[in-house]
């Protein structure tokens, strides 16, 4: 196919884009310049964009239908946490200038406009940010791709800091309504739930199930196409919306039933109210069991529409689509497959599993017990009684083979048995997805190293060839090109602008590395942002910031295995210092965000006591000068963008063997911060680019951990006892100290760091035995402070050796193994 170049398409609507925007202020929103508000007039050139963007889907479009050689990825996730759309679509069409002369016009700066936009916040934290960068990779690199997933009334929860607590209010991201999605209701299918699965004889005397008297919800798509930077092709975001099949019962409502008249709507409304707000953690919610089934249902039923219609067959399913399941949380579209190949398209068992395994791949993102899902049998039982019978029959026939291949050996049936026995039955997800699909992966090297070691230790004996690592990334055009303009533009400058789509190019900077004027000018770009983000605070919280101190930033969900604790009792000890009169080299401000699962106490307190210590420390006359301690609320994509530039200093402190990756490890060093940080996830990989000089790793690793367990050797009580420092911080914790209101506060945190009172044991993430090597670890860290020429060289070699944490290099390595499929264009 003969390609046109993306910018050409751009060009030739781009002469139009002045009137298309005056056009959509008069005409779509009903708006004249004069007395438009700043908000109609970014609605007005969304609307103006979103034109151009919807040229490049009916060409995707148009290359769906007619190139059968190239296999279509389809990404599902309950979770796509894209951000803002303004700047990141502007930039990726390359039509910056041309909209701000537009805007100028009007008197307006694209500045201006892009904060009026909601984050669409689909999405809790790195997984679901992780799904949004790979759609952008996806499109970039030239892939047909659909990213499926629900369109949440309420996307995850705003989150206000009062009286240093957390509180929640709900995110309604489309209340001014959204320019970004096309709604597609022709599109429409029908999903079930409930009923019963019935059997019957066919025309030619087979033995067939039927799933009936079932209750019924449309599926309607909305479709959100993401750009590529210079790419006409568009990834397809397709976000699933329930109604009812028949809003209001007059029938009902005649016979005085107001409540029955419009229980379907009800029904239908409640499935996609809110995003469960819990990251890393399962709960097991009816609601979200539902929610589950009805996006993954959806989501099929249009993958085989859409394959029947490209190859008037589902024989081949496989060669034309790929399904990747990201984490288990859409294991359901294995049985689902199953029941529309058996029940709907009148395969048999043999032929719709082979479909199945060929076309299903699973991604783990976890090994922490808490997160794996496991679904109680009678409630998946009751909701799709006909996808758990066919989960019984998959578990039949795979512990038969399991049987064969380690004959006698019950254990393995023990353990690789999709359900758990007990007093009440269990279905394993991470079993279903293990047996199901034809590869498995983990999201790093240690994470995957794991993964085949312990927690499906069992599965990687048995299919060995299914395993394989794929260590995450993050798209350069968001977290640098859009979050950080200055250094985008200083690096350009320096060595071209192909790192946009090839971030290996970054390696040329290293060139600079002892021309010390563009090493200031790299300083400067790092006190530009810290400015920014200074500006940011000082506006919404009032709270004054030395752009000359180091900048030492945590931002990420507030979870105990990340050890925000470990970040906040150094704090402690650095004001401990001061009060004894040993002051440090260098001022220092830490600043931390993050949202903590509603229901998460010991996480919700971690915040209180972040911000308990942030007000003590900030307001001592004395300790302020030196350090300074900052929360910021409502940690989200946006925020992110202000916050990651700003870092001098980036803390990637996870208890060793708990962070499957991170994936703003990567961010911080594609922005130049240093990196404090075990040897956890992607950290690990970070450190073999970047060498050992130029990243600060400290702790405990992750066998050492693991030994430490398994041996039941560890003992934080001891070393409260013979450690003085850190006695000294937990007793201020206990009695007190941060505050004295309420003096028993903290005891929670105190008890289970020594006793494990909320805990299976003491200190289960090993924050004491880790303080030391930390502390001393940011001793290092002042030191190389104080020298700005050395500090900036790492800072250049950190960015220069980033090249390998692109989500471009992640998805080139899940096309090569696992998708196999083509670019539209070579
Ligand atoms: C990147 C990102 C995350 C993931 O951060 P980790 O440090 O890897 O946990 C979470 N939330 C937002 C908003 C992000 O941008």
């Amino acid at each position: 196919m003969t390609r046109v170049p993306a910018t050409k398409r751009t060009q030739k609507s781009l002469e139009n884009l002045d009137e298309s925007f005056i056009h959509h202020l008069n005409h779509t929103l009903a708006e004249d310049s004069a007395s438009a508000t700043t908000l109609a007039k970014y609605f007005a050139l969304s609307y103006a964009i979103r034109d151009l963007i919807a040229d490049r889907w009916l060409h995707t479009k148009s290359i769906i239908f007619n190139r059968r050689d190239l296999r279509i990825v389809n990404y599902l996730s309950m979770e796509f946490l894209i951000g803002r759309l303004l700047y990141n679509n502007v930039l990726n069409l390359k039509i910056e200038k041309h909209v701000e002369e537009l805007l100028e016009k009007y008197g307006l700066r694209l500045e201006d406009l892009i904060p009026l936009e909601e984050d669409a916040a689909l999405g809790n934290g790195g997984l679901g940010r992780l799904a949004a960068c790979f759609l952008d990779s996806l499109a970039t690199l030239g892939y047909l791709s659909y990213g499926y997933t629900i369109r949440y009334q309420y996307g995850l929860f705003k989150q206000l800091i009062e009286n240093g607590y957390q509180k929640e209010e709900p995110d309604d991201w489309q209340k001014n309504g959204y320019p970004w999605e096309f709604p597609k209701p022709e599109e429409a299918v029908v999903v079930k739930f409930f009923g019963r699965s019935e059997v019957y004889t066919d025309e030619n005397g087979w033995l067939k199930f039927r799933w009936v008297d079932t209750y019924n919800v449309i599926a309607v798509p909305y479709d959100i196409y993401i750009t590529g930077y210079n790419s006409e092709i568009v990834s397809v975001l397709r976000l699933w919306q329930p109604k009812a099949i028949s809003e209001f019962n007059f029938a009902e409502f005649e016979k005085g039933n107001y409540e029955k008249a419009v229980a379907e709507k009800n029904f239908a409304e409640k499935i996609c109210k809110v995003l469960y707000p819990n990251d890393a953690f399962y709960q097991g919610r009816e609601l979200r069991l539902m929610q589950e089934h009805f996006f993954v249902s959806a989501a099929l039923q249009d993958i085989v529409r859409r394959h029947k219609k490209r190859y008037g067959t589902l024989d081949n399913l496989y060669e034309g689509e790929v399904i990747q399941l990201n984490d288990t949380h859409p294991a359901l579209a294995i049985p689902e497959l199953m029941r529309i190949l058996l029940d709907e398209e009148g395969y048999g068992w043999e032929k719709a599993w082979e479909i199945v395994s060929k076309t299903i791949a699973y991604t783990n993102h976890t090994v922490m017990p808490e997160a794996l899902e496991k679904w109680e049998a009678p409630l998946l039982q009751h909701m799709l009684p006909r996808h758990y019978q066919i989960i019984e029959e998959i578990n039949a026939r795979f512990l038969k083979d399991v049987a064969e291949k380690f004959p006698g050996n019950l254990q393995k049936i023990v353990n690789m048995s999709i359900f758990e026995e007990g007093h009440i039955k269990k279905v394993r997800m991470a079993n279903l997805c293990s047996v199901a699909s034809f590869s498995i992966n983990g999201v790093s090297q240690l994470h995957t190293e794991i993964l085949k070691q312990s927690v499906l230790k069992d599965f990687y004996e048995m299919y060995p060839e299914k395993f394989n690592n794929k260590t995450n990334g993050v798209t350069q055009r968001r977290w640098l090109l859009e979050s950080n303009p200055p250094l985008a533009r200083l690096i350009t400058e320096a060595i071209g602008d192909r790192w946009i789509t090839d971030l290996y190019e970054l390696r040329k900077l290293e060139m600079f590395l002892d021309d010390t004027s563009f090493l200031e000018r790299l300083g400067a770009v790092k006190r530009w942002n810290k400015e920014r983000l200074a500006k940011y605070i000082s506006e919404k919280l009032g709270i004054t910031l030395d752009v000359d101190s180091m900048f030492d930033i945590q931002v990420k969900r507030i979870h105990e295995y990340k050890r925000q604790l470990l970040n906040i009792l150094h704090v402690i000890h650095l004001y401990n210092e001061i009060r004894d009169g040993k002051l440090p080299e260098v001022p220092r401000t830490f600043i931390f965000a993050g949202k903590s699962a509603p229901g998460y106490r010991m996480a919700k307190l971690i915040i209180k006591l972040i911000n308990s210590v942030a007000k003590v420390v900030n307001e001592d006359p004395v300790v302020s000068k030196y350090i300074r301690v900052v929360f910021v609320p409502n940690y989200n994509v946006s925020l992110a963008q202000i916050i990651i530039p700003a870092a001098n200093v980036s803390e990637q402190i996870s208890t060793a063997g708990t962070e499957a990756s991170g994936t703003g490890n990567m961010k911080f060093m594609l922005n130049g911060a240093l990196t404090i940080g075990t040897l956890d996830g992607a950290n690990i990989e970070m450190l073999e680019e970047v060498g050992a000089e130029n990243i600060f790793i400290f702790g405990l690793k992750a066998d050492e951990i693991e030994e430490a367990k398994r041996k039941g050797k560890y003992n934080p009580f001891g070393i409260y006892m013979d450690n003085v420092k850190i006695r000294r911080i937990l007793d201020m914790i206990r009695t007190g100290y941060f505050n004295p209101d309420e003096p028993e506060l903290f005891v929670d945190i105190f008890e289970n760091l020594l006793y494990g009172k909320y805990a299976p044991m003491p200190d289960q993430y090993f924050v004491l035995a880790d303080f030391e090597s930390y502390a001393e670890t940011h001793k290092k860290i002042e030191k190389l402070y104080q020298n700005p020429v050395e500090w900036n060289k790492k800072s250049l070699l950190n960015i220069a050796r980033s090249g390998k944490f692109s989500s471009d290099r992640t998805i080139e390595e899940y096309i090569a193994d696992i998708w196999k499929s083509k670019k539209v264009y070579e």
